[in-house]
């Protein structure tokens, strides 16, 4: 199974206090091209991506009040294509497990994540942004269908939809 992407992305955006600047700088540098993309970003980056460099960004709550939470919710329903994640390595956050949280669902829904400039720098200036891209979606039926013993019955599939 594949999703299709178009040559217009959805790009997930998040930074940490320490590195908005960072993020900011990139996102100034890389303007023509995001431009191209639609744009959705935590609460206080998605602001600050509005206020500096004038560009549409669908604003979600504040990472710490459950931005992270609703970005990875959209990844895990297939809305995100690519995201761009500046965390702070020499800073523990409030919300760790909702970071963590988030990389966890980049990686289970194999969407590609860039969490420095050096690595967003490569991704957003491949030829696959602008170009359709068929993304691979692995395959967790067996995970879904896998035999449940609990309640006593054996064999029952765990599969909830
Ligand atoms: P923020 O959230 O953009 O609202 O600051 C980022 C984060 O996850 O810390």
């Amino acid at each position: 199974m594949e999703a299709e992407l178009g040559a217009r992305k959805r790009i997930g955006l998040v930074a940490h206090d320490n590195k908005k600047p960072d993020l900011i700088a990139w996102a100034r540098f890389n303007l023509g091209l995001l431009a191209a993309h639609d744009l959705v970003a935590t609460g206080t980056t998605g602001t600050l991506l509005e206020e500096e460099l004038d560009v549409p960004v669908q604003k979600l709550r504040s990472g710490p009040l459950g931005g992270d939470q609703q970005l990875g919710a959209l990844i895990a329903d297939g809305e995100i294509d690519f995201l761009v994640f500046f965390w702070d390595p020499l800073e523990p956050q409030p919300h760790d497990p909702d970071v963590k949280a988030l990389l966890r669902l980049a990686v289970v829904w194999n969407i590609p994540v860039a969490c420095n400039r050096a690595t967003a720098d490569f991704m957003i200036s491949s030829p696959l942004m602008t170009s359709d891209y068929e993304r691979q979606l692995p395959d967790y039926r067996s995970y879904v269908d896998r035999p449940l013993a609990s309640n006593g019955e054996p064999g029952r599939s765990a599969r909830t939809t």
